[in-house]
């Protein structure tokens, strides 16, 4: 039995939600949809990775105005993966920010990426007709950290270090310990290790949790409401990329193949890990990934809709 390419048979909508987690941040959830951050300041808002579509971020967009009439000035990419990139211009924003890591990651690949990413989501690509030819370009990029002012309220951008791809970037409220993680983080959801660092993920996470939340906004699942449930979320996100690391590490030890080590590493994390969303989709590409890095490749290998159906292919047959 072959299973249907990545999630090309998710054709169910999912329900949204519009949370508040603290007096300037809010969440805009989907069931394990990729998720938006939203942060209302004095004079302005800044809102934390697109949708995949200008005609999905419109949703966006409506239950920010049923909260604020303030300008949109502020998009941030905490990542180049186009589902979060490719609705930007919906925003009509002054700035669209990102890490320069980032924007190497969209000059170096961001063409297959949209390409490839398409093909594997067509749900979460609904109107695609609507994003513009071309990139999402970021107008202002940083290294390290980069510090807006939203009137009074202090909006921190900081790359805590390489994780789910080598340009992660997360959003800190320091004056209420609120975070928008990006997909460093994920809640009841599968992290999606592609373009992943596999070494240098879990001392990331340590930042993170250094910075102790008090909310969070992971990349898909829930909003994380107290400090507990970020701790949760932490822990999973660091579980899985430990369970998983450990498993294709012991199979490359022994010399084995990938296809033997996928087969292996998926029956070892399916009773804890295989009712998190996207499971089966993520899985190919993460074993792949994490056996490259074990293996002959430091840095992730380009992903294109080619590449991918030959992995899968492989992998699934
Ligand atoms: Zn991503």
């Amino acid at each position: 039995m072959s299973k249907t390419f990545a999630s090309q048979a998710d054709l169910e909508d999912k329900k949204v939600s519009f949370t508040q987690l603290s007096e300037h941040a809010w969440a805009y959830t989907a069931e394990g949809d990729p998720n938006t951050g939203i942060v209302i300041g004095d004079d302005a808002v800044l809102v934390a990775d697109t949708q995949a579509t200008p005609a999905m971020a419109a949703d966006v967009i409506r239950r920010i105005r049923e909260v604020t009439d303030k300008p949109i000035k502020y998009v941030v990419l905490t990542h180049y993966h186009a589902v979060r990139v490719l609705g930007a211009t919906a925003y009509r924003p002054d700035h669209i920010i990102a890490s320069q890591d980032t924007r190497d990651l969209i000059v170096e690949r961001g063409e297959q990426d949209k390409a490839s990413e398409i093909g594997r989501f067509p749900r979460l690509f609904r109107d695609v007709e609507s994003v513009p030819a071309g990139l999402t370009w970021p107008t202002l990029t940083f290294t390290g950290k980069m510090t807006l002012w939203l009137g009074k309220l202090e909006v921190q951008l900081l790359q805590l270090g390489r994780g789910h791809t080598k340009g992660d970037t997360v959003v800190w409220l320091p004056q209420e310990r609120t975070l928008l993680s990006g997909d460093l983080v994920e809640f009841d959801a599968t992290p999606y290790a592609g373009d992943a660092y596999f070494k240098d993920w879990p001392a990331t996470l340590d930042r993170v949790a250094a910075l102790q939340p008090a909310a969070l906004v992971p990349g898909r699942g829930a909003a994380l409401m107290t400090p507990d449930a970020v701790q949760a979320g932490l822990a999973g996100t660091r579980g899985f990329i430990a369970d998983l690391r450990a498993s294709v590490e012991a199979g490359v030890a022994a010399g084995r193949e990938l296809n033997a080590v996928y087969k292996e590493t998926i029956a070892r994390l399916r009773p804890k890990y295989g009712h998190w969303v996207i499971f089966d989709h993520c899985m190919p590409f993460d074993v792949t990934r994490c056996y490259d890095e074990m293996t002959q490749y430091t840095d992730p290998r380009i992903w294109t809709a080619e590449r991918d159906r030959q992995m899968w292919e492989t992998l699934e047959s």
